[in-house]
């Protein structure tokens, strides 16, 4: 027998099967999917076997052994990689290693052991036991067995050498049980409602429905989730099983225990902040099919449920579905890849879908479900536009937002502020001859952090001293200019009796930090939480009565042709945190640009007025949704070279992409990260059939260049980019 294996290397040289021998003593065990190592050149590697052959071929390496007898790749998950690779170019073993948790991927240097329970059980019969004569010690602990205490640690004061002799006698077996690290037992109760009249027509539309894509368009507080839970109940009912994505930052306890407390154990949690064990069991649970829910962020859409009736993408616009490294993939794409082999259901959520996503809807490729109230019949949140044009030059504040915080605080109430930038300042100048800052890696001005006194590059994590004095005219006029959270914080303490949380990237960055501060701050432990977009999305505090955004331009300035969408849905998603039980919510967002499209109608949440307006510039200039959009980056650390060859490239492409708009090369707001160079080159087509094969023979003719790195993304999302 041999064997087809897709080894850990990705590496495109060698993006293909290798075959091995098995031996006689290994050849039962071995399955399609599962682990082996296998030697290749002079190292030891692990792999996947893809294919079994009959053949006999004696003059093959012999693998050398079996890593797991599990599968770790089923059929579904095996064709899943096929789908990825073509989807988004890259090496099929770089497919399978994003779908798995660390613990499975095929890796020699990873790995991670289960935990065990060791529990004692009687071996014979309970009327046999009086036959037997037991000294004082080994009675005890058949005493403690048959009252029902199991577990060897948990019994106190017995003899070691009595429990010995009892398993040796076989009066008593040992039995291991197998652990699941991530301890979940707190249920706490939230009601189940009965659906209102909104939400039983979505209900009903998604379940009875023959499409197999829906939008579920519902603005924040509708009730979007009691109507994903309904539809979950229903598929569990009818046997089936269901994966639910959010976005990682919303992810939190809240949203876990309302649906634990309306499913209780049948679910798996699975996302980044888990410990790479916990990750490793909730894994095995979903593939022992011990759950039928799984809820995570992006990378769970490849969970390995069977027989799965539906996917729910919460605020589906969310660009992090999309990953940013390779492979690149969609998990919007890879879940509509899902629903078609499981003849199930998918169903997008948001109250600011994304401009592609509500164009299918109008093109009747997903079916469009709309919940138009608030559940609980509140009105949405009262918007007050700010232009701060007309404020006292150099403030944060406006003097309505001052006078509204100080009538909250009174009222005991709770206020959400957003800044968008974190550190304390944005900008580190010389107000003398002009220096600015700058990391020596990547192209960006630092961020100025005043409790570590550092300068930091939020790119590549580079950090410098604070300048004194200027590097270059020596002056003593080096001045912090913008401002983020931190700079906000100590303002506010130094403006308010209050008490204040800031919640960013430099606060959460330890284990269980983000669940701590929302925490506290739905105890009432703050009165103001501050932080980045990070407080935007998802987060339900009741007491929450004003929302105030510090700059609504921060977004605005990205040069980015998606800024504007995503101003909006940020300003949406933030005010939809105000006002969301009984009191009353109100949101000032202030702003230099308050003539501004996507900041004028955020005050009315007119979503289908931005969609139309944002269309029009988008027809105009032509971006997606008219058109789909590829970012070929060329990068490289020698400038020459690079500058050269994306020319070359760009020359290349419009010779052999004849349907398509080519633009570039050009350098990005991050032209330089971490020393190397970057230039980008967009593609932008409606109709190319030439596409995939092209670009494919792209990559192969650079995969033995080392100076120069081919770099795709197809329908790219991501901000930093160009
Ligand atoms: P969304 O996901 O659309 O933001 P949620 O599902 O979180 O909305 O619902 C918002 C609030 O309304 C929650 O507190 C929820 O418990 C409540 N709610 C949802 N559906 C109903 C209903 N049918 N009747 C009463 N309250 C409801
Ligand atoms: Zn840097």
């Amino acid at each position: 027998m041999t064997v087809n294996v897709l080894v850990e290397l990705s590496n495109r040289n060698i993006d293909k099967y290798f075959t091995y021998n098995v031996p006689e003593n290994l050849q039962n065990r071995i399955k399609i999917g599962i682990r082996v190592k296998v030697p290749f050149g002079k190292q030891k590697l692990e792999g996947f076997i893809m294919e079994i052959n009959n053949s006999i071929n004696t003059d093959l390496k012999d693998i050398y052994e079996i890593v797991d007898d599990e599968i770790i790749l089923n059929d579904e998950l095996l064709k899943l990689g096929h789908f990825i690779k073509e989807k988004t170019l890259c090496t099929l073993i770089s497919a399978y290693q994003a779908m798995l948790p660390k613990a499975l991927k095929a890796q020699n240097k990873t790995h991670i052991n289960k935990s065990y329970t060791k529990l004692i059980e009687l071996n014979i019969n309970k009327d046999e036991l009086h036959h037997l004569k037991l000294n004082e010690s080994q009675a005890k602990i058949i005493d403690e067995v048959i009252k029902g205490n199991n577990n060897i640690k948990a019994l106190k004061e017995i003899s070691i050498s009595s429990l010995k002799t009892l398993i040796e006698k076989n009066i008593l077996k040992e039995r291991l049980i197998e652990n699941y690290r991530l301890n979940g037992n707190e249920i706490v109760y939230y009601p189940k409602y009965e659906l209102n009249l909104e939400q039983k027509k979505a209900y009903e539309t998604i379940l009875n429905g023959n499409e197999s894509v829906y939008l579920l368009h519902g603005v924040t507080g509708s009730g979007k989730t009691e109507v994903y839970m309904e539809l979950i109940e229903k598929m569990i009912h009818c046997g089936k099983t269901a994966i639910v994505l959010v976005p990682e930052i919303s992810l939190t306890p809240q949203m876990v225990l309302r649906f634990k407390s309306r499913f209780h154990d049948t679910i798996a949690i699975l996302h980044s902040r888990l410990s790479e064990g916990e990750k490793y069991d909730e894994y095995r649970k979903i593939s022992k099919g011990l759950v039928k829910i799984v809820i995570g962020a992006r990378s769970a859409v490849f969970a390995p449920l069977k027989n799965i009736g539906i996917i729910i993408i919460d605020e589906e616009h969310t660009s992090t579905y999309k990953q940013e490294s390779n492979p690149k993939y969609s998990a919007i794409d890879v879940a509509i890849e899902r629903v078609k082999t499981n003849d199930a259901k998918l169903v997008l959520g948001s109250a600011t879908p994304s401009l592609e996503s509500y164009s299918r809807t109008l093109a009747k490729k997903y079916v469009l479900v709309e919940l138009k109230q608030r559940a609980n019949k509140k009105p949405l949140p009262k918007i007050e536009l700010i232009d701060m044009n007309k404020e006292k030059k150099g403030t944060y504040f406006s003097k309505r937002l001052i006078e509204k915080i100080n009538e909250k605080l009174e009222k005991k109430e709770q206020i959400i502020l957003l800044l968008n930038r974190r550190g304390y300042a944005s900008f580190i100048t010389c107000t003398s001859c002009g220096y600015v800052s700058k990391c020596p890696n990547c192209d960006i001005t630092l961020t100025y952090h005043k409790s570590s006194d550092m300068e930091r590059c939020h790119l590549c994590g580079y950090a410098t001293k604070r300048h004194i004095k200027c590097p270059v005219c020596h002056e003593d006029s080096v001045k912090n200019l913008g401002v983020g959270t931190e700079k906000i914080e100590e303002e506010l303490n130094k403006m308010f009796n209050a008490r204040i949380k800031r919640m960013d990237f430099d606060t959460t960055s330890t284990k269980g930090a983000h669940e701590k501060i929302i925490t506290s701050f739905k105890n009432h432990e703050y009165d103001i939480l501050l932080g980045t977009q990070m407080i935007a999305k998802g987060l339900d505090f009741p007491l929450v009565t004003l929302v105030g955004v510090i700059n609504a331009d921060t977004s605005l300035m990205i040069p980015n042709f998606r800024s504007s969408e995503y101003t909006f849905e940020l300003l949406s998603q933030v005010a939809g945190r105000s006002g969301r039980s009984d009191k009353e919510g109100s949101v000032i967002i202030q702003t230099f640009n308050p003539e501004h499209y996507a900041i004028k109608l955020s005050k009315t949440q007119d979503y289908n007025l931005f969609f139309k307006q944002e269309m029009n510039i988008r027809r105009k200039l032509n971006y997606p949704p008219y058109c789909y959009l590829v970012y070929v980056k060329v990068i490289g650390t020698d400038y020459e070279l690079i500058r050269n060859e994306s020319n070359i490239i760009r020359d290349r492409l419009k010779e052999n992409l004849k349907s398509s708009e080519i633009l570039g090369p050009s350098i990005g707001s991050t032209f330089k990260i971490k020393n190397t160079y970057r230039f980008g080159i967009t593609i932008k087509y409606k109709k190319e059939d030439n596409l995939y094969p092209y670009l494919n023979s792209l990559l192969e003719y650079y995969k033995t260049n080392n100076k120069i790195t081919i770099d795709i993304d197809f329908n790219p999302v991501s901000w930093y980019n160009m």
